[in-house]
């Protein structure tokens, strides 16, 4: 097959749907996949067997929820605009609006739908306010229990979303100790809660039982559904990009180069300040770059079992999160086909792109 190219491998997703649905299992809570971390939904066919169903950032997440993912379809935005409304309910068993003042706009066009509202609880565990939805001056969500208190009997749930990538069962814990002291009263009027993402419980050494238990605890206590929306949990570590080097030189480290870019097919790590992760090792020290003219375009530092040479084949971790969904035509520089690794071990391309997609994305 010929790179750039994302490879999906099924057993590794499989791995994470168990313990998806060991989660389920244990705290009675459901799981939907947001779209906005991850839609290829040529594995989607495996995941909906272990999970309920997807959230949305948009109309067009919601519509392609509900054409490719069976189960329940979440719609939320961070505003939803006049003219996609009557799709958007037409295409989702719940609405969620991030604001009363959404809520009142498009009460009557949605009263008979299942709605929530987003509160934001004014906490969180993101370490970059870029990612902070608890960062000063937030839009995303109610905040003050006497706004939302008059609303509550045009809702029946509300969403939280506030766990970033946190792998501390204690702080989630503690957090949801929290939102429960400053909006339990609310709570217990809701039929369901969505406790949102970032609660990284598929990571190595999570202690997934104490999260069930702390889960059904709160379903319990405050007699309401719960909901997770993993992103990042679901798919983590599922995925490589297989690139291939292209040209090497030495400008006072060496430098090769390969034919993909940071910019253009992981903008996420760019975006973060990380580097990228590789997993084999050795003596030779070299950077990574990528073949676009942006002078920062570096996958990063790594060593290898020998010097990289033209035709050298090197396999980038971690590309499903948040990189398939913003890759870009920048540079033009050929966007990497989509394949996947069936649980037979056998390689196929679900995707390829052409000169044809990158002429048809502008006009
Ligand atoms: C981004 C997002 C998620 C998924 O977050 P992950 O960190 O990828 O698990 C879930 N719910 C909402 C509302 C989000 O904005």
């Amino acid at each position: 097959m010929q790179t750039p190219y994302y490879l999906i491998d099924k057993s590794r997703l499989l791995a994470n749907m168990e313990k998806v649905a060991r989660l389920r299992e244990l705290s009675g809570a459901k799981a939907l996949l947001a779209l906005k971390c991850f839609a290829t939904w040529s594995v989607f066919d495996l995941m909906s067997e272990y999970m309920d169903g997807t959230t949305s950032s948009s109309l067009f997440e919601v519509k392609l929820g509900r054409q490719t993912f069976p189960g329940e379809t979440h719609a939320y935005s961070v505003a939803w605009a006049d003219d996609e409304i009557d799709e958007v309910l037409a295409c989702s068993d719940k609405i969620i609006f991030n604001t009363v003042g959404q809520l009142a706009r498009f009460e009557e066009v949605s009263c008979g739908h299942i709605r929530g509202l987003r509160v934001n609880p004014g906490i969180s565990t993101s370490s970059f306010d870029l990612a902070d939805p608890a960062r000063p001056f937030s839009r995303l969500g109610e905040h003050d229990p006497a706004v939302i208190a008059p609303v509550l009997d045009q809702v029946s749930g509300f969403m939280f979303h506030n766990n970033c990538e946190n792998e501390d069962f204690d702080r989630f814990d503690a957090m949801l100790g929290a939102i429960e002291q400053r909006f339990g009263h609310l709570i217990r009027q809701m039929k369901w809660i969505s406790l949102g993402g970032g609660i990284h419980f598929t990571g190595e050494g999570y202690p997934l039982e104490r999260l069930a238990e702390r889960l059904k605890r709160f379903a319990g206590e405050n007699e309401v559904h719960v909901y997770l929306e993993p992103g990042e949990a679901a798919i983590t570590k599922t995925t490589t990009l297989e690139v291939t080097v292209l040209d090497t030189l030495h400008n006072g480290k060496n430098l090769a180069i390969v034919d993909s870019s940071i910019e253009a097919h992981m903008l996420d790590l760019l975006i973060y300040r990380e580097s990228a992760r590789l997993e084999q090792s050795g003596d030779h020290s070299w950077m990574v770059c990528g073949k676009s003219c942006l002078a920062g375009d570096i996958f990063g530092e790594f060593r290898f079992p020998a010097p990289l040479k033209p035709g050298d084949r090197i396999s980038i971790q971690d590309a499903a999160g948040y990189t398939m969904v913003k890759k870009n035509w920048f540079n033009g520089v050929k966007m990497p086909a989509i394949a996947i690794r069936d649980l037979d071990g056998t390689e196929r391309m679900v995707r390829d792109f052409t000169y044809e997609d990158f002429r048809a994305a502008l006009s």
